[in-house]
């Protein structure tokens, strides 16, 4: 038996049950007391019409709801199903057909796109839209008591966001989101009752994760009234709530530091980033504009939130004879979290050679959903073998080099994209840039930028001259392409499969 994550939501209740528990834009819309009261009628309607561990899909934009169905899944006994909402219907339908969820809740705007999958998705009995009356019927019951859960029952299905194939259900279970939720605490941030998270980024994936913890020690989850991520709004909330957190995609952090004007961020405390690479440039052009309250994160579905962190101390550390390195870097390993930088064989290799990043603690996944090949292969030998290809500093600083397929190889030797964009973007007007490699049949692989440029157009012999001057000759690119935006998926990582297929 273990303790069921919904505990940290009924503890917070009873300690803190008359601070604020959720919030749309600048209202309260309910305290602590008031939250765990509903969750457990919500929870007793869902345990009416399923049986433990079954599956209930969440197909929701951000909203208040989102945090009152994850803790009435858990309460309830049931394994919750983000689905991110701005994904395909025909992957709507491979993620509710594969998880085999019952439920399915939704927002508004999808009910329609929803309801007619429940024709070719067998097990989907009813779809529910949250801000409607089958939905307020279901929490109009009596409540019922917290159900018992075992440590590996599972608790969150998170689909992988998929930049190559089909997305693959990660299933989390009990120990590894309170994993997960303990680690945010010992290397990420502290909370302080009263505090504001505010979800600029999907619920479905990293947001929503970082609820937990701000459950936990009585924080208050806002919900932007525009369901997602408006700099001008962020900054209009900023005003309203205090102790605010934010996680955001690299590509958030740098939209909010690129928008004009100097509004008062005295009440933001922390901007959590990850998901992505953040460039030194970007990082510091952000601590330059709100100071030094950022803190890092690199994790994925498999780990969530949860392989290495790096925290605003050494953001703050700007002496250190090895800042720049340290920034460029993605942190150390979590507490209680064990990384390894193996070679094909998993051996551990020494500091400084790159290799594929394996991970292995209680925040690391049970398997995949239904998928035991996948299983098998991602967690070999006791370890999860993230695809993501990294190296060790002496002092056990992880830096990410790019996913293995990401890799270009040209002449024989290894490029990594990353270390020729983070070049790139030091010249004034590069607004962002994709590196990717072209076949070549005198190099095997030539290096590609797609560059976006921020106002005038940069001259290719510029950015040439800025390589030249900082990374060694054969990683220079062969071409500079300049677009107007590169294609991103849902949570705004960069498809370098679609650059590589412009080519
Ligand atoms: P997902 O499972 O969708 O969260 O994607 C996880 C992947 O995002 C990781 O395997 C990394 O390739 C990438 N990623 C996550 N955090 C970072 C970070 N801090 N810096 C660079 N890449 C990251």
């Amino acid at each position: 038996m273990s303790v069921n994550v919904a505990q940290l939501l009924a503890r917070s209740a009873h300690v803190y049950p008359a601070l604020p528990a959720l919030a749309r834009g600048g209202n309260v819309i309910c305290t602590y007391a008031e939250l765990a009261g509903r969750v457990s009628r919500l929870a007793a309607g869902l345990a009416r019409r399923l049986s433990p561990n079954d599956r209930v899909a969440l197909v929701m934009g951000n909203c208040p709801q989102y945090v009152e169905l994850l803790f009435a899944c858990w309460h309830a006994g049931l394994c919750a199903v983000p689905i991110h909402a701005k994904l395909h219907p025909k992957e709507f339908e491979y993620i509710l057909d594969n998880s085999g969820a019952r439920l399915c809740f939704v927002t508004a705007g999808l009910c329609g796109a929803i309801a007619s999958l429940q024709a070719s998705v067998a097990r989907l009995e009813e779809v529910i839209d949250v801000d409607g009356p089958h939905y307020a019927a279901l929490a109009a019951g009596a409540p019922m008591a917290m159900a018992p859960r075992q440590a590996d029952d599972p608790a969150w299905l998170f689909y992988t966001s998929g930049t190559t194939g089909r997305p693959k259900g990660v299933t989390l279970t009990q120990r590894n989101v309170m994993a997960s939720i303990l680690n945010y605490f010992s290397d990420v941030d502290a909370i302080a009752p009263g505090d504001a998270l505010i979800h600029g980024a999907p619920m479905s994936h990293g947001s929503g994760f970082y609820t937990l913890p701000h459950v936990a020690h009585a924080g208050l989850n806002v919900v932007p009234e525009s369901g997602g991520f408006d700099p001008a709004e962020i900054y209009a909330l900023l005003q309203a709530h205090r102790g605010v957190t934010m996680f955001a995609a690299p590509t958030m952090v740098k939209r909010l530091v690129d928008f004009p004007g100097d509004a008062d961020t005295a009440n933001l405390k922390t901007i959590v980033y990850g998901g992505g690479p953040m460039y030194v440039a970007d990082c510091k052009a952000a601590m330059a504009r709100f100071g030094y309250k950022l803190a890092q994160i690199y994790g994925q579905g498999e780990s969530p939130m949860t392989i290495t962190a790096m925290g605003k101390a050494i953001h703050a550390d700007t002496a250190h004879p090895r800042y720049e390195q340290r920034l460029a870097s993605v942190g150390h390993a979590f507490t209680g979290v064990e990384v390894m930088v193996a070679d094909a064989g998993d051996k551990p290799l020494r500091a400084g050679e790159i290799g594929e990043i394996l991970v292995r603690g209680d925040p690391v996944m049970l398997a995949y959903w239904d998928n035991p090949a996948a299983s098998a292969e991602t967690l070999r030998h006791g370890w999860l073998h993230t695809g993501d290809m990294g190296c060790l500093d002496e002092e056990g600083f992880l830096s990410l080099k790019d996913r293995s397929k990401d890799m270009i190889i040209s002449g024989g030797s290894n490029i990594y994209p990353r270390e020729v964009e983070e070049v790139l973007l030091r010249h004034p007007a590069v607004s962002e840039v994709s590196v990717v490699g072209q076949s070549d049949p005198e190099w095997g692989e030539v290096v590609i930028a797609f560059v976006v440029a921020r106002g005038s157009q940069p001259e290719a012999a510029d950015l040439d001259a800025l390589c030249l001057d900082n990374i060694a000759r054969f990683k220079r690119p062969k071409a500079y392409r300049y677009v107007e935006a590169l294609p991103k998926n849902s949570t705004g990582k960069v498809l370098k499969t679609e650059l590589r297929k412009l080519l």
